[in-house]
């Protein structure tokens, strides 16, 4: 049976082990370095199901634990995967769980699940927001995907040097097939799942993990990527036709700090959902010239609480601001605003 490893995706502190069907409590202590008074001594319990490939999150504490940007809320209980990201409380302090095979033994005959892939777990945000908003007491999200076994994981290194999917834009970013400029100190590649006609990200090459790790350091990189998204726009066949936008998602999925250049037809088999929708046109983008002033202002960048709220809001037309009811709608009525 695989051995089941809690990970601070921030490094604060060694990973802690979760024994098979054993509850675990953590919050606030020297377990997990937080000293933040916000987070319970006793915030999350977790129960290891290794046979299974999941772990019982269950919410004590009264602030707002999260996975993959989604409250638990207080008292209830949601399983939860490799690959998702759970928050101890208040959108801070990100951890995700390690199924790995146990030396002694072997991965028990059941079959291997795959590797989360990023449009995966998008999915999955979006099936555990529509199952929060039922507001069942205890919410259960069943997925077909799980953890990556450590053979999973080998594999996946042949192609992918940075191993899990969350860590993919640095491969794409050394891949010179995605690139399409580079400079000293940026690379632009265009987005592998674009959620419209034209859609680049521009990474920095000094690895930054989020826009939380900005400081006032950064004043001159930040706009250098601005300025480098304002030339590649301006590069675009298409760039008197269509208006862009260049911005952050305040709480992104993907590692490492990437700004978003995207075209605002949002004409593409790719944007499937509503957080897909709400994350690029509520003030879950944040518009890099508002981070730039952050930055120069305050020397951090700040994410209002409750933004990820916004993923949940009902669809709206960006260009009219008329209500749309579904996704399959809302393209339609784009075509309006966009003929082909
Ligand atoms: P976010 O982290 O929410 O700002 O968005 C991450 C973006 O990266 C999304 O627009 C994805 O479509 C895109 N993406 C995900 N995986 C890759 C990858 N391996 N290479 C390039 N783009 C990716
Ligand atoms: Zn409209």
């Amino acid at each position: 049976m695989p051995i089941c490893r809690l990970i601070s995706d921030e490094n604060s502190h060694k990973p802690i082990r979760l024994p098979h069907q054993q509850t675990v409590v953590l919050g606030r202590g020297p377990e997990t370095t937080i000293k933040d008074r916000k987070c319970s001594r006793q915030q999350v319990e977790f129960k290891a199901e290794c046979n299974k490939g999941y772990v019982k999150v269950k919410q004590l504490g009264v602030n707002p634990t999260s996975i993959d940007s989604v409250v638990v809320g207080k008292d209830n209980e949601v399983k939860m995967k490799a690959g998702q990201q759970l928050h101890i409380v208040n959108q801070l302090y990100p951890y995700t769980v390690q199924f790995k095979e146990d030396p002694t033994g072997h991965y028990g005959g059941t079959k291997r699940p795959r590797q989360l892939s990023s449009e995966d777990r998008e999915s999955l945000r979006e099936d555990q927001s529509v199952k929060a908003a039922k507001k069942t007491e205890t919410v259960s999200v069943s997925v077909s995907v799980g953890e990556a076994t450590k053979s999973t994981v080998r594999e996946g290194r042949k192609k992918e040097s940075f191993g899990h999917w969350s860590q993919g834009l640095k491969t794409s970013m050394n891949d010179p097939k995605m690139q399409v400029y580079k400079d000293d100190k940026v690379v632009v590649i265009k987005d592998k799942y674009p959620k419209a006609r034209y859609h680049w990200l521009v990474l920095p090459w000094q690895i930054i993990s989020s826009l939380k790790a900005l400081s006032e350091v950064h004043c001159d990189l930040v706009k250098h990527m601005q300025q480098v998204a304002d030339q590649i726009v301006r590069q675009c066949p298409d760039a008197g036709l269509l208006r862009f936008r260049t911005g952050y998602h305040a709480i992104p999925s993907m590692s490492h700090v990437h700004l978003h250049v995207i075209s605002q037809d949002f004409d593409s088999p790719c944007l499937k959902n509503k957080k897909h929708w709400n994350s690029f046109t509520t003030d879950y983008f944040m518009e890099s010239h508002d981070v730039i002033q952050m930055l120069e202002t305050n020397g951090r960048v700040d994410v209002k609480e409750g933004t990820s709220e916004l993923l949940k809001l009902a669809l709206r037309c960006h260009m009219c601001l008329k209500d749309i009811p579904t996704i399959p709608a809302l393209k339609e009525h784009l075509k309006s605003h966009f003929p082909s």
